[in-house]
């Protein structure tokens, strides 16, 4: 598998950080997990056009994480030609978003067809490459989606946003475990006081439970960016020896 990132920013946006965006390539196939503002022109700019965004998937409702699914689909409205069938996976409350959406804009809605699949816990197929999904909290009042995407024996999975509680660690001990590579939420530093995103201290606790090949420290607020993060990871390890990256915009890694 390959994997691009397109986005490793948070809703907190720099020049050389967009928000979260990430391609998978298996199987002659390409999936889009999450696609925040700013992704759609990016994947134009590597020469995917909008006829070739198939399958997206989707991790919560926040809008760094779906911004650009409208853009995509008012895209394949208006190029007529290009109206090819979208998949899109996601979490409960996007369908409403996007029918409100088409419905206070009106504008044309595509005509190609539009099949949106809201998941909890799931198993889906893609061509060979297999999706399994979890449910994982990004608040307490808010539900977030974790995908695991394996083809031919490997596997990477994506946390997508989500704090730190005992219930998901758990979660994502069982559901990620031995992964190839784990794509997690990295928002912020030590310092920062957040219940809704993990810290350092709390990514290690993660990594040690679910032990996998390497890790890409995503979501990158500007100060978590900017700080010493792999070390503040890796000091807090106390099993996981594993190789530890911080994400940059447009990286592309095997798997
Ligand atoms: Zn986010
Ligand atoms: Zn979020």
């Amino acid at each position: 598998m390959k994997i691009t990132v397109l986005g490793s920013g948070s809703n907190a946006p720099v020049r050389k950080r967009g928000m979260a965006g990430y391609i998978v390539e298996a199987d002659g196939k390409r999936l889009f997990v999450d696609m925040g503002p700013g992704c759609f022109y990016k994947l134009l700019k590597k020469g995917i056009k909008v006829e070739k965004i198939e399958n997206v998937f989707i991790t919560h409702c926040h809008w760094d994480h779906i911004c650009d699914l409208m853009t995509v689909l008012f895209s394949k409205a208006y190029h007529k030609l290009k109206q090819t069938p979208i998949n899109i996976y996601c979490p409960a409350g996007i369908k409403r978003i996007l029918g409100t959406m088409f419905e206070l804009s009106v504008l044309a809605t595509p005509k190609c067809k539009i099949k949106i699949t809201e998941l909890k816990k799931s198993e889906l197929k893609v061509g060979k490459i297999r999706i399994s999904t979890v449910s994982i909290l990004h608040s307490k009042k808010l539900n977030s989606i974790c995908y695991r995407i394996s083809f031919k024996g490997n596997s990477v999975v994506f946390t997508g946003d989500y704090y730190f509680c005992e219930k998901n660690l758990k979660t994502l001990s069982r559901f990620a475990k031995n992964c190839d590579l784990l794509i997690t939420d990295s928002s912020f530093g030590e310092r920062e006081k957040c219940n809704v995103h993990p810290r350092p201290r709390e990514t290690a606790k993660i990594l040690d439970a679910v032990m996998p090949k390497s890790v890409l420290l995503s979501h990158l607020f500007p100060s978590a960016a900017d700080s010493d993060l792999i070390n503040d990871v890796r000091k807090n390890c106390k099993e996981f020896n594993g190789k530890i990256i911080k994400a940059r915009d447009f990286m592309e890694m095997g798997v």
